[in-house]
């Protein structure tokens, strides 16, 4: 038998204990849905274990969530019975950042210097939540494959210690004993504890009960309080707006309303449902961490989640995207190799980008401020689709938003089509200029002679822009072309003043190549300029200034 002891927090842990309880003062009551969400978990685990092993349910095949209160402990209680943890388990998940969302939650903190509740609530900064509210917290809990005899009961003031031994538990999973703090009794009343579990964990698929109350005092008959349906499987008829939305926020990691849904059912030879949504806002880490592990896509077959699965369901252009995929065919052992060469999910995978972009072309068409939030937050992530997904890189185009010298200032509200609706008869080019900043752009000397010609150019101005443009060299079947690079084409009154002005140059042409020297390959008269004496022009099969200095950066 192992003997009781007493164990230092890992050093980080201690931080994020502080960092918690200081910034997420103002909410504090999710520590309830980051409990319910962790027993939720477990209750997955447990049931998809159960696939291989069914006597892990013996005798208590109800997964369920009870939380409940001790108006004279000044407890709250939060207990499942789901897959439990043995001791080692206990070590690893809550004595060490074992949650790779707090540890990047700590790592954003620290960059940031400061704590924004909005920021939190994208992270689901979990079990460490209970601190919060609670001054000591216990945890029981027992395996469901390990005997009676070998539960753990931990336990902390979450100031960095904590203490382990080993306890006799007659039921598997795990209970949180929260503790609470002196000025936290609001939470020691059950219709307290009703409400939040409706406002937030509504959705959950397991029921959540509360003890029904008798003499101020929990009585011994439990309710069911959440509306634990799997909601995607209903028809959407029966959903409302709200539904969805606290579906979403049940899902995690995302305080604010979605933007958009998309929510569908394919019957046939292959049956899945997929209910996806966009965030109003990007998460913190979309363009840093958020790239090698994704979450947020749930992937269940049959009702029964199976794992977190964003990167075998979805492009990496499409990462903002959560949801849930349910699978009716794909066989309930899957594992994560088999999904990654499986025809089906390939299929599904199909279905679910055709569903995203089909939603954010309906935001386009029909609710334009919608779109702007979106092109906001995710712009710059879908244009990566134009290099990546090249089946459907003119639907992505068609949605993608530039400024442009006939636009309004910076606002990036033109899209190609708008360009070519506006291209003078015969122009066959979509123009553009690529630079570091939309100043940059909009004030290069380049752009003279297109304005003095009226032809519009695209303002490109975004990191992205030019390594995008690698991928785009045209669209509905009109070239795609920078005004840096090359001759623009002139007409015939145009060629022959230009002509003219070379001869004239001609000595002056050859005193400046001599000055010049190698630094250039050629000094040449123009059509570009109106205004400025001179310009640097590249060749056509030469980089742009702005990607030579990105990749001279990057190191090359
Ligand atoms: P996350 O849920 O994002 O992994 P948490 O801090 O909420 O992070 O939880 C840390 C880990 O502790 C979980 O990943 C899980 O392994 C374990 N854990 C927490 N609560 C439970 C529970 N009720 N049953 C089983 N394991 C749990
Ligand atoms: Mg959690």
């Amino acid at each position: 038998n192992a003997p009781a002891e007493t164990r230092k927090f890992e050093a980080e842990v201690a931080q994020v204990l502080h960092l918690v309880t200081h910034s997420l003062y103002s909410h504090k009551e999710i520590f309830l849905r980051e409990l319910i969400s962790n027993a939720s978990d477990a209750c997955d685990k447990l049931r998809f274990e159960s696939i291989a092993k069914p006597e892990l349910l013996a005798g208590d095949s109800e997964l369920r969530i009870d939380v409940s209160w001790d108006p004279e402990a000044r407890t709250v209680t939060v207990r499942d019975n789901g897959v439990g943890m043995g001791r080692d388990e206990v070590v690893a998940n809550i004595g060490t950042i074992a949650s790779s969302g707090t540890r990047r939650f700590l790592e954003a903190m620290s960059a940031e210097q400061k704590t924004d509740a909005r920021l939190i609530g994208q992270f689901g900064v979990g079990f460490y939540s209970a601190f919060v509210v609670a001054d000591r917290v216990t945890v029981l809990s027992r395996r469901a494959d390990l005997p009676a005899g070998e539960g753990v009961k931990w336990e902390s003031d979450g100031k960095g210690e904590y203490s382990l031994e080993q306890v006799e538990l007659a039921e598997r999973g795990t209970a949180v004993i929260l503790h609470l703090k002196a000025d936290e009794d609001e939470f020691l009343k059950p219709w307290t504890l009703k409400s939040l579990i409706t406002r937030y964990s509504d959705h959950v698929a397991f029921p959540i009960r509360l003890p029904l109350e008798k003499d101020g005092k929990p009585s011994d008959e439990w309710e069911a309080v959440n509306a634990a349906s799997a909601l995607w499987t209903k028809p959407k008829s029966e959903i409302s707006d709200e539904d969805y939305q606290s579906f979403y926020k049940s899902l995690g990691h995302d305080f604010n309303d979605a933007l958009a849904w998309t929510h569908n059912r394919v019957e046939g030879s292959q049956s899945f449902t997929t209910l996806l949504y966009i965030p109003s806002q990007p998460p913190f880490d979309l363009m840093m961490g958020g790239r090698d592990e994704r979450k947020g896509l749930k992937l269940y077959i049959k009702r029964v989640f199976i794992m977190d699965a964003a990167e075998e369901l979805l492009p990496n252009y499409l990462r903002f995207v959560r949801g849930v995929v349910d699978a009716d065919d794909l066989p309930l052992n899957v594992s994560r190799e088999i999904l990654q060469q499986n025809r089906q999910l390939e299929r599904i995978k199909a279905a679910c980008v055709k569903r995203v972009l089909d939603l954010i072309e309906k935001l386009a068409r029909d609710e334009p401020e919608k779109f702007t939030t979106f092109y906001k937050a995710f712009g710059n992530t879908l244009k990566e689709g134009i290099a990546e997904d090249a089946t459907n890189r003119e639907r992505i185009a068609k949605l993608l938003r530039f400024a442009s010298t006939k636009g309004e200032g910076s606002t990036q509200s033109v899209s190609f089509d708008d360009y070519i609706g506006r291209m003078a008869v015969g122009q066959d080019t979509i123009w553009y200029i690529t630079a570091d900043s939309h100043a940059a752009a909009a004030g290069s000397p380049q752009l003279e002679a297109f304005k003095a010609k009226g032809i519009e150019v695209l303002l490109m101005s975004d990191r992205i822009d030019e390594w995008m443009l690698g991928s785009l060299h045209e669209y509905a079947g009109k070239k795609l072309k920078n005004v840096a690079k090359g001759e623009l084409a002139l007409d015939e009154a145009d060629k022959k003043q230009q002509e003219e002005a070379s001869k004239v140059a001609e000595p002056l042409l050859k005193k400046l190549k001599e000055l010049l020297g190698d630094r250039v390959s050629d000094v040449r008269v123009s059509a570009r300029l109106t205004d400025s004496p001179s310009c640097l022009a590249l060749s056509d099969y030469e980089m742009a200034p702005h990607l030579a200095r990105l990749l001279r950066e990057a190191g090359h």
